[in-house]
């Protein structure tokens, strides 16, 4: 008997705070959600040693009366929702009505507002709400404009275990400034502005579109080098920006996830897009990527984590696997291949969002892939005559216009001309990403027709080539090597592949072997680096000269692959000269 208490509130808030509350950035980022459900048009957040010290942030948003300042205050209090069914699809950042409770909790705590109906009335019809330590110690009026601002002194001078924990200053600044970062790119319409210890950190004046909001927070470069994704429908879509394969990095990657305008974390769904670069890219590279998950509110459940930095999907296998298939369309067309000089406008990313939705609204659905419409040489038939590559390769089924001419230069890239470009092919690359796919398909099903050799090739191996030649037996004779042991440190090949006229099959088998070896292409499956090893020795060389017909079918092989714009090693096949570029250097545009 009598052993348990209801807690009080102070207390209560103070646990909800270890919840809610871990540093900084957990407090702009709650204080920000505020001020943006509020309606707000600007949001300024001051920081003084890393939020350490002082952390303000200021809003023009409906602001609240007397009352309702005192009131939110109160564990629970929210104007958000009144019930819990009005929980699926929500739409505010808040609903759970612990963030000023527990904030002011941990802090000596100001609360200084004005709501819109009272702005207009005698000069001091705002209201301040001071706090220590979660008590409210003196409700005055002020005089202020419509809006509010939140000051937040001494985070956790009452729990000094936290306090300890907090990182250097400069630290937590880049936190709170990420946490101000991922809700600008939410809302385009709101212009944000960040100062650290009285300078300017972080300027995003409201933006039409996600790229110049990309631009105002990273730099205009990066935000001109990404690629649109526009993939699913009403139902299911998954829309965005992300970095073309050849410049991503192994650091320094942006990685932001949206789910109908919300902020959220997903490790999940960061690997499920890794995959969708898959054979574009080398292991360990990281490309950027910003992307917004649609779905009815109803297939998303926002409220599972206390900080609201998770959110469950009902079907979450399918939004892994169309996030992986959005990013693969968005890869395809040729667009996504790399471009000389400044981007321009009309193409690329700059076609993608509008108004304030930031990943743009309406169409969807578009997503066509622009391989259709891009205009090839060559012709699918003339595979039949094939000269360069087998005679069993499928080319793709786009409709192909043939340009008169085809220039092979530094006897390495094939140069011609397209609708709005002149485009240049690495002869190299491109085969490799033509023969990867071929070499896939072929591991996958009925392997290759391979060629039996009137005199067998004899090669001699290291006791490590010999094993991974005998554990690759099987892939080494789906691409055509048929092998065998000759006895001693000796193989004897008795059919190898022909990819193309010039193939020194035993060049290429000893590289492959000692590839294989060696164990490069990390990241990808087994059967994946085998393809990309076999593609990359099994291809035509740089340096190479070709005919007419062999350009005009490698190109309109390249072009009927799943992936054109990018080899397996994250390199461009192809590089485009837009038209515009030449016209803006010539003075003519
Ligand atoms: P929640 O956001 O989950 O509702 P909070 O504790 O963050 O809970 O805020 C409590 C309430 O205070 C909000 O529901 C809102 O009505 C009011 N409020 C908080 N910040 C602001 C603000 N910047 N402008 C106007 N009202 C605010
Ligand atoms: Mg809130």
């Amino acid at each position: 008997m009598g052993r348990i208490y209801v807690l009080p509130s102070v207390v209560a808030d103070q646990i909800a705070a270890g919840e809610v509350i871990e540093r900084p950035a957990s407090v702009v980022k709650e204080l920000v959600e505020n001020a943006l459900d509020a309606g707000s048009s600007t949001v300024s957040v001051e920081l003084e040693d890393g939020g350490r010290t002082l952390i303000r942030v200021s809003d023009d948003g409906c602001g609240m009366d007397r009352d309702d300042a005192v009131k939110a205050m109160d564990r629970h209090a929210t104007s958000k929702i009144r019930s819990s069914a009005e929980l699926i699809g929500v739409a505010t950042y808040g609903f759970r009505g612990e963030a000023l409770p527990a904030i002011a909790s941990v802090s000596r705590f100001e609360l200084e507002t004005c709501a819109a109906s009272d702005a207009e009335g005698p000069a001091e019809a705002g209201t301040r709400v001071s706090a220590k330590g979660g008590r409210i110690e003196a409700v005055q009026p002020v005089a202020r404009t419509r809006g509010t601002s939140v000051t937040v002194r001494g985070l956790f001078f009452n729990t000094p275990a936290r306090r300890k924990f907090l990182r250097s200053s400069r630290s937590e600044t880049r936190a709170a400034v990420d946490a101000v970062t991922v809700l600008a790119l939410a809302r385009l319409d709101v212009t944000f502005s960040v100062t650290c210890d009285g300078r300017s950190t972080l300027e995003a004046p409201h933006a039409a579109t996600i790229i110049d909001r990309i631009a105002s927070l990273f730099g205009r470069r990066t935000a001109e080098g990404l690629i649109p994704v526009e993939w699913g429908d009403a139902s299911l879509s998954v829309r965005g920006l992300i970095q073309r394969p050849a410049d991503a990095k192994t650091s320094g990657r942006k990685a932001y996830l949206f789910v109908n305008d919300r902020p959220f974390k997903d490790p999940f769904l960061i690997r499920a897009a890794e995959n969708g670069y898959r054979a574009t890219i080398p292991s360990g590279v990281r490309p950027s990527v910003f992307l917004e998950i649609g779905v009815p509110g109803d297939r998303v459940d926002v409220n599972v984590h206390p900080a609201k930095l998770q959110v469950r999907f009902r079907d979450r296998m399918l939004v892994e696997r169309s996030v992986e298939e959005a990013i693969r369309s968005a890869l395809r067309p040729v667009d996504a291949a790399a471009v000389l000089g400044s981007p321009s406008s009309d193409r690329g990313a700059a076609r993608a969002g509008g108004g304030s939705a930031p990943f743009g609204s309406g169409s969807r659905g578009d997503f066509a892939g622009g391989v259709g419409s891009v205009p090839v040489p060559g012709d699918a038939d003339s595979a039949s005559t094939g000269t360069l590559l087998e005679p069993s390769a499928a080319a793709g089924t786009m409709s192909m216009q043939r340009p008169d001419r085809l220039l092979q230069v530094f006897n390495t890239y094939i140069v011609f001309e397209t609708d709005d470009a002149v485009t240049v092919v690495d002869q190299h690359a491109a085969h490799e990403r033509v023969l990867y796919e071929r070499v896939m398909e072929q591991l996958r099903g009925q392997g290759n027709v391979a060629q039996r050799l009137l005199l067998p090739l004899t090669l001699e191996l290291q006791t490590d080539e010999l094993e991974a030649v005998g554990n690759h037996r099987d892939l080494l004779s789906a691409v055509g090597f048929e092998v065998d042991d000759f006895g001693g440190r000796s193989i004897v090949v008795h059919a190898v592949p022909n990819p193309h006229p010039r193939f020194d099959a035993r060049r290429c088998l000893e590289e492959l072997v000692a590839d294989l070896t060696g164990g490069r292409l990390g990241g990808l499956n087994r059967l994946e680096r085998f393809a990309a090893t076999y593609a990359c020795r099994a291809a035509v060389m740089a340096g190479q000269a070709l005919d007419q017909e062999e350009m005009r079918e490698l190109v309109a092989r390249l072009f009927g692959c799943a992936l054109p714009p990018h080899d397996v090693h994250g390199r461009p096949t192809i590089v485009q000269l837009p038209k515009h570029e030449l016209e803006r250097r010539f003075g003519r545009a």
